[in-house]
């Protein structure tokens, strides 16, 4: 059975193109989501156009919004015009996306298929999931955003250690993730790699690239992107939707 890893990376700042280098080198390929209004010149242009070469390339709307706050003309507009954008630099149409602060409803989440995006990636946390309940609210394995908490890590190693959870594998566990979450995340990995699996599992990962470079943990993302691509199959967003498809398929000619 298989185990596939989306690793996905949000908010645009010139440190992606580190990123990028990392993943380069180690041969995986990543999704990067874009809040377009930080395209403000040809240079951040020029640093979606690099990602685009290698990775897929998302949206995350267009002035990083909480879309639940806002009225249903504005959410189109932060849907239709980051679309546009990223559809236009990249050269073909971007069709998954990422909601700002991992926030939405049943409202924003219609709009999102309306616009014609098929995948959407929210920051709810849960173990690897085994079959897609609806590609508009993916979950993430893990994320490295200020609003995790506890619990959510708690429930996570519960599942994945079963009978040999303990408290103190929590508490050290979550020391990483306030202080260094890449680290902590590696350390989820190896825990993910001694899963007995009867089902194919996918798990989706999000780090922040200016959070990376804010807390020096260039050297622990590399050590965490090895141990990705050791212990799984790694996969975009675009490469899932088109397998899923595809089984879908074969099933129906069946
Ligand atoms: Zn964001």
């Amino acid at each position: 059975m298989v185990l596939y890893i989306v690793l996905t990376f949000d908010d645009l700042t010139q440190d992606m193109l580190d990123v990028n280098d990392i993943l380069r080198s180690a041969g995986v390929r990543g999704v990067f989501f874009i809040n377009t209004a930080a395209i403000v010149s040809e240079n951040e242009e020029g640093i979606v156009r690099e990602l685009a070469k290698n990775h897929e390339v998302g949206s995350h709307s267009h002035t990083h919004p909480d879309l639940t706050k806002l009225s249903i003309d504005e959410v189109f507009r932060e849907l239709d015009l980051s679309k546009q954008i990223l559809s236009k630099i990249v050269g073909k149409e971007v069709k998954s996306f990422a909601y700002p602060y991992g926030a939405y409803n049943n409202t924003v989440v219609e709009a999102v298929k309306r616009k014609g995006y098929i995948v959407a990636r929210t920051t709810d946390i849960e173990p690897p999931i085994t079959r897609i309940e609806d590609p508009l609210k993916l979950p993430v394995l893990f994320h490295d955003f200020l609003h995790l908490n506890k619990e959510a890590v708690e429930n996570l190693l519960r599942k994945l250690l079963k009978q040999h959870y303990t408290p103190t594998t929590l508490d050290e566990v979550w020391k990483q993730v306030v202080e260094n979450p890449v680290k902590a995340l590696n350390t989820i990995l190896k825990l993910l790699e001694n899963q007995e699996q009867e089902k194919d599992m996918l798990a989706i990962i999000l780090l922040h690239p200016w959070r990376v470079r804010e807390l020096k943990t260039w050297r622990d993302l590399e050590q965490t992107i090895t141990t990705a691509k050791t212990i799984s199959k790694t996969i975009t967003l675009e490469e899932l939707t088109k397998s899923t498809h595809k089984t879908k398929q074969e099933k129906e000619k069946k």
